[in-house]
């Protein structure tokens, strides 16, 4: 079993929210959800920092507001953010958690799904480390949707989205290099290895794919 297969195995969501097997840096940029909150959203981002450039410390730092906002000169715009997501999945497949998903981050801001406004109340938020004009690297996607296998056991989701798609005008990512038709290909085959993919209310709706 190689690192990948057995990382994507061991990732489980405890009662707290919190996934196992990953690397937790807690972010105070958070908050509860509304009391009728039902969790029934992913909602897909991109994000690197600088834009283009991959590796580095600065998203993790950014989510917990100690970004030294001097490192670069795009920095500078982003001061007076505050800003999380549950899960970062970095360009090696490294997934890191920053909220508990039963708490709210702040991750989609001014929003809407489905006729539903704030989309921060009711979905989890996935950021990809990338940028709108590359591919994603494959390890992302099978880490992608391993966690969203792992979501899908403890939440009652039911659609998959880009912040794009929710944020239309607004928001380009995860951009048009991010292939939704291979992350449902990987969802797929993990329903299929537990026997799942049968089962209704076991298939997230992907956008444009059904
Ligand atoms: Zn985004």
């Amino acid at each position: 079993m190689s690192r990948n297969k057995a990382a994507q195995s061991a990732f489980k969501i405890g009662a707290d929210g919190w996934c196992s097997n990953v690397l937790r840096a807690a972010s105070p940029n958070c908050d509860t959800r509304p009391g009728d909150a039902k969790i029934d959203l992913l909602v897909i981002h991109n994000i690197s920092l600088p834009p283009g450039q991959f590796g580095g410390p600065f998203i993790a730092d950014l989510f917990a507001n100690r970004l030294d906002f001097d490192a670069h000169p795009y920095f500078d715009q982003l001061r007076a953010l505050r800003v999380s997501a549950h899960f970062l999945i970095r360009r090696d497949g490294v997934v890191m958690q920053f909220v508990s998903a039963g708490e709210r981050a702040w991750h989609a801001g001014l929003s809407s799904f489905g006729g539903r406004e704030r989309c921060n109340d009711f979905s989890i938020g996935i950021e990809l480390e990338g940028t709108d004009f590359e591919s994603f690297s494959l390890v992302q996607y099978e880490m992608l949707a391993a966690l969203t296998h792992a979501l899908q056991a403890a939440y009652p989701l039911i659609d998959v989205a880009g912040h794009e798609h929710i944020a239309p005008g607004r928001k380009t990512d995860p951009g048009p290099f991010f292939d939704w038709v291979l992350y449902q290909a990987y969802y797929r085959k993990l329903l299929g290895s537990h026997g799942l993919q049968a089962v209704a209310q076991h298939v997230l709706r992907f956008p444009g794919l059904g």
